[in-house]
């Protein structure tokens, strides 16, 4: 018989799945549910997640960060369960007195989301959809168990307003290990506590470690940014470098316990070790060599991967981002794929919203620093998906024409990697969303020149996804990487019909594109066959 935990822990299916260990698939998530057919969401893209018992045999990161924390709180571990959502009935009892939810995307209103919707026509987004069947679950559960929910994270800004709705009892913001026990320990001790509640930050030697494998080997090596651009939340958050024992020792923990992945969690992974934005190329080396060594131990070969990385710190540090790839033993069969935002070339925005990220340059150097980057990333067999922003206040046509020539320079160039423009969206907790003028971007009021920079961003691409699809859909479980692959050119394809008619009048959006929906496993099959 199975014991039930007073505190549950879970998340959507969206974030509570292993994406076949290529955590890039997640961005699938992010388009309306209507043009992601079941089959390809719930089999390819988000898969259930193995369980022991009632206990996911690896979770979300974060996740795993609070259920440490509550265990190093002094809760036992047989009263705190981190299970995935398909098991929420079989976990949540009587015995239950408080479900935390662990939140990213829950109104689709993230970025990548946002600019998914506005050029696909519209329509809740699968990371939407995930979260309201959670939620409606929970809540229909909490009405007969009478518990607490508690929901968290990076997208909870994404929720004022709705907790009346969703049954959310506690909005929770910030870091988890000093004030998310203390509030669980005021609910379990009947006292009232506040509907929305910001997390102390807490010193790095404070931060317990994981003690349930992390989905992807995921390990956090920094907090937050210094660079403090207008339209980030991270940056919020006080700087800090995990101290390397504490990253080795996760690394190792989820390596012992069979994951095969080992991905740094980061806003910038060359800030590691820095001081402020005093850079620091020892410490950078010293982690890259460690986990290097360590992975050979255990037999694994994959190379380390990093989710962001920023072109001011890589020019700064060349010679780290070589030993980086001369470590990892990067070739162009075997690139990595860093996600960079380059946000715009005009030095008129970057002075407005972001000078911090182009120190020590100035605002002007900005569109070269950027093309000297792009080389050295490539030579280095560094990939990058890089971003920019559309909807700045105040952008005007020139702003927009100087980010449209970077990205020609770009290709004129051979620049290999990605230009992905993202509407603008007032993140909460950030600076921009406390400016009266500025709100979430929208297609219909884009000033001119606007369309045409999205347009160009697109179009480099997809002439490069053609070039490097095989390479990013290595890894993971090899058939459903081919499978993956077919699928991922048809996309490219269909992503260039959609860029072209886009590029010829934006009426097409709300004309044809919203009205497609191949959901059902018919409307997946029509597609492939009627596709040429
Ligand atoms: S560099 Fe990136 S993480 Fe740092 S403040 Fe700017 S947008 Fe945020």
């Amino acid at each position: 018989m199975i014991k039930m935990a007073g505190i549950v822990l879970t998340a959507d299916r969206a974030l509570f799945t292993h994406y076949h260990g290529n955590d890039f698939l997640g961005f699938g998530l992010c388009m309306p549910y209507r043009l992601i057919p079941k089959i390809l969401e719930y089999r390819l893209l988000a898969p259930k997640i193995p369980v022991d018992g009632l206990r996911a045999k690896y979770a979300p990161y974060a996740l795993n960060k609070v259920e440490a924390s509550l265990l190093a709180s002094g809760f036992s571990r047989e009263n705190v369960v981190v299970t995935p959502p398909h098991m929420i009935r079989k976990a949540i009892d009587r015995d239950t007195e408080i479900v935390g939810v662990h939140v990213l995307d829950p109104k689709g209103l993230a970025p990548v989301s946002w600019t998914l919707k506005a050029l696909s026509g519209g329509g809740m987004t699968c990371t939407e959809l995930e979260f309201e069947k959670l939620i409606y679950e929970v809540k229909s559960l909490k009405e007969k168990y009478k518990f607490k929910v508690i929901v968290g994270g990076p997208g909870s800004w994404q929720l004022r307003g709705y907790e009346d709705k969703y049954g959310i009892d506690v909005l929770y913001d910030g870091e988890c290990e000093i004030t998310f026990p203390l509030i669980v320990k005021k609910i379990l001790d009947g006292e009232e506590v506040p509907r929305y509640v910001q997390g102390e930050s807490a010193p790095v030697d404070k931060i317990p470690l994981i003690t349930t494998p992390s989905r992807n080997g995921l390990v956090q090596i920094t907090i937050g940014c210094p660079r403090r651009c207008r339209f980030c939340n991270p940056t919020m958050w006080k700087f800090r470098s995990i101290p390397l024992v504490n990253i080795m020792k996760e690394v190792e923990f989820n390596l012992k316990n069979g994951i095969k992945n080992i991905s740094f969690v980061t806003e910038d992974v060359l800030l590691y070790g820095a001081n402020g934005l005093q850079l620091n190329a020892n410490a950078v080396k010293k982690l890259f060599k460690s986990t290097v060594s360590l992975a050979k131990k255990y037999g694994v070969s994959r190379k380390v991967g990093f989710s962001h990385v920023s072109c001011a710190s890589a020019l700064v540090m060349k010679d780290t981002v070589k030993y980086i790839s001369e470590i990892e033993e990067l070739s162009e069969d075997e690139p990595t794929f860093p996600q960079i935002g380059l946000e715009s070339a005009s030095p008129r925005i970057v002075n407005k919203y972001f000078r911090g990220k182009v120190y020590p340059w100035k605002p002007e150097d900005w569109p070269d620093i950027l093309i000297e980057t792009s080389k050295l990333f490539n030579d280095s067999y560094w990939y990058p998906c890089y971003t920019y922003i559309i909807g700045f206040p105040e952008a005007t046509p020139d702003d927009y024409i100087a980010t449209i020539e970077l990205i020609d320079e770009l290709k004129s160039e051979g620049f290999i990697g990605w230009t992905f423009p993202l509407l603008l969206i007032p993140m909460g907790g950030s600076m921009i969303e406390r400016e009266k003028d500025a709100g979430f971007a929208y297609l219909s009021n884009l000033p001119e020149g606007a369309i045409d920079c999205m347009v160009a961003g697109w179009k480099l691409s997809v002439y490069n996804s053609r070039r490097l699809v095989s390479k990013l859909m290595k890894g993971g479980n090899p058939l459903i990487s081919k499978i993956m692959l077919r699928l991922a050119f048809r996309a490219i394809d269909a992503m260039e019909e959609w860029i072209n008619g886009i590029g010829n009048g934006v009426e097409v959006i709300n004309d044809v594109y919203s009205k497609v929906n191949i959901r059902s496993n018919w409307g997946l099959l029509r597609t492939i066959l009627w596709h040429r």
